[in-house]
């Protein structure tokens, strides 16, 4: 066996998750990557595939997992995350966040290790107040079309914090705001990706309601040395990771149109149900417990994930 220390990225072949198998490969991990692929894709996990110090397992978290061997870290990665898709996906979002984190709560016991959960600012749901602090504790309508994301990644920490508190489990807690970056499925919904593919083919960028609501864009390198911080420290309450200034969604199209040096004109599209009028992070505890902040603005982010759209398109 390994002397390394092993960790399980759940979601490893997904956006976040293939960066986080990345990072702990480079930090001297051996790695574990799970995903069942309804999302993820090979393609961003296929280059560490070579390396002894990395297995993937294809599989669904809301079966019963094992898995040989000592694990000192999990950390749980795997649904759904885009609106559209779990749109699409209700009912597997609901179990991924419940059975499944339930099922990686018993292995991270039997096993010891420090369990890592992928929360997410929308457990504030549409929020009443801006900037939200972990203190905040959320507008949810449980059950809108986003409750079964909303309500998932809050049953997800109630009952990690329950495993904390009842078995003494170890316990990290990540509250994930807008990231953005390579290996972002173009055809995800996201507004990224779809305002980076239309600018990019000259097509009418679509902006949902009047444009007027507000979001913060954290770069993928930051977020992942964020919960890299995070899995490090002894800090076992929700930590929210993000980019703490946010912008209307119309000035992030003409952001994105400018850089692509595009002709495309924004036309503007019915609001989604109870899309959040603004989010933004407090990330107050991240910079005094992590010594994290954001490192890359949102104007180099964007123009490195453009390198990456490019190629995608190109190769399509
Ligand atoms: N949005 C948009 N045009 C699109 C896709 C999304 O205007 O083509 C808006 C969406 O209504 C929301 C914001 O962009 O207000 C961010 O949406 P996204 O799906 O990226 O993530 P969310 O922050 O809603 O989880």
């Amino acid at each position: 066996m390994s002397e390394l220390k092993r960790v399980l990225i759940t979601g490893g072949a997904g956006f976040i998750g293939s960066h986080l198998c990345d990072k702990l490969i480079n930090e001297g991990y051996h790695v574990i990557a799970m995903d069942n692929l309804i999302t993820g894709t090979l393609k961003n996990i296929e280059h560490l595939f070579p390396l002894k110090e990395f297995e993937f397992y294809f599989h669904d978290v809301t079966k019963f997992v094992h898995i040989p061997g000592k694990l000192d870290y999990i950390l749980h990665f795997a649904s759904p995350a885009s609106p559209s898709d779990y749109l699409k996906m209700p009912i597997h979002t609901l179990k991924v966040g419940s059975i499944g984190t339930y099922n990686l709560l018993g292995l991270a016991k039997e096993k010891k290790s420090v369990f890592l959960i992928a929360s997410t600012s929308e457990i504030y749901g549409d929020p009443l107040v801006n900037p939200q602090n972990e203190d905040y504790w959320g507008n949810v309508n449980p059950i809108g079309p986003r409750g079964v994301y909303d309500e998932a990644k809050r049953f997800m920490e109630a009952i990690t914090m329950a495993y904390h508190n009842y078995h003494n489990l170890d316990i990290r807690i990540a509250r994930i705001f807008n990231t953005f970056g390579p290996r972002m499925r173009i055809d995800d919904g996201r507004a990224l990706p779809n305002f980076m593919v239309q600018a990019l083919k000259n097509e009418e960028v679509t902006v949902y309601g009047d444009g007027k609501q507000y979001r913060s864009f954290c770069y993928i390198d930051d977020m992942v040395e964020g919960i890299y911080k995070l899995m490090l420290s002894d800090y076992i309450y929700p930590i929210n990771l993000g980019y703490p200034e946010m912008i209307t969604l119309n000035h992030f199209a003409e952001e994105i149109i400018k850089l692509c040096n595009s002709k495309s004109k924004i036309v503007y599209k019915p609001l989604p149900v109870e899309d959040p009028k603004v989010r933004m992070p407090d990330i107050t505890k991240a910079r005094e417990i992590l010594k994290w902040e954001p490192k890359i603005t949102r104007e180099e982010g964007l123009k490195r994930t453009l390198e990456y759209f490019k190629k995608i398109l190109k190769s399509d």
